[in-house]
């Protein structure tokens, strides 16, 4: 991940952003403001008002804006399906990509939000490289063993994972980009439900076969037990 996005902006004040959100707003006419347009027509950089505020559409509450229609997606919606599509072709999706079956979203709504297709990659890169301290771990019960971390990796971990891992399974090698039956999952070496906790270290690429072979077996095991428990397919994995 070696492109970032600009960190200028970091010390302005709320009032400040919020200010400007309204200055451009009202130029506009539209009592409402898209992404792109304040990219081209504002001060501050719009990520970082997206950064400060949690999201585009709560820092045009706070300025006393009308959420634009075109945020009806939330922004992780978004990410959620480039980092869909990004897994599916083992790289960085481009433009094009956006038309045909990797992309349940169109490329045009990330233009609308984004400005162009590179803004909205970068956009998503500063969304992975955000830290995940607003999740809380899972409160285990009195008695039970205490996790640090809660069982599903976030969106940002997962595809640091599967990055890592260069979208192939860990296990056989397959990957979506080669064969599109391939699914991957993200998967505890050391399972949550035992001491396992879900960190980078801890979690590896793997396909849903390799994956449901796996179970809470170790690795070594993995291979022979593969068919006894292809049929606990329903059990949650790792
Ligand atoms: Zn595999």
């Amino acid at each position: 991940m070696k492109f970032t996005l600009e960190q200028q902006h970091r010390d302005v004040p709320d009032d400040a952003l919020l200010a400007d959100l309204k200055r451009v707003a009202g130029d506009s006419g539209l009592g409402s403001l898209t992404w792109a347009l304040y990219k081209r027509a504002g001060e501050y950089g719009a990520e970082t008002i997206r950064k400060r505020f949690g999201s585009w559409n709560a820092a045009l509450l706070r300025a006393g804006l009308h959420p634009s229609k075109r945020w009806r997606i939330p922004d992780e919606e978004l990410f959620r399906n480039l980092e869909q599509a990004w897994i599916r072709l083992g790289r960085q999706p481009r433009r094009a990509d956006m038309d045909h079956s990797s992309s349940s979203i169109s490329k045009s709504v990330y233009e609308q939000r984004f400005g162009t297709w590179r803004e909205a990659l970068e956009a998503f890169v500063a969304f992975i490289n955000e830290s995940d301290n607003g999740e809380v771990p899972v409160v285990a019960p009195t008695g039970a063993r205490r996790k640090m971390t809660p069982r599903e990796p976030s969106l940002r971990l997962k595809f640091k994972v599967m990055r890592r891992d260069s979208f192939r399974c860990v296990h056989c090698g397959r990957s979506p980009a080669k064969d599109s039956s391939v699914e991957l999952h993200v998967d505890h070496k050391v399972p949550w439900s035992g001491d396992g906790e879900t960190t980078l270290e801890n979690l590896q690429t793997l396909c849903s076969d390799c994956n449901h072979g796996k179970s809470n077996l170790q690795e070594s095991e993995a291979n022979q037990a593969s068919e006894v428990t292809a049929r606990k397919l329903a059990e949650p994995q790792g």
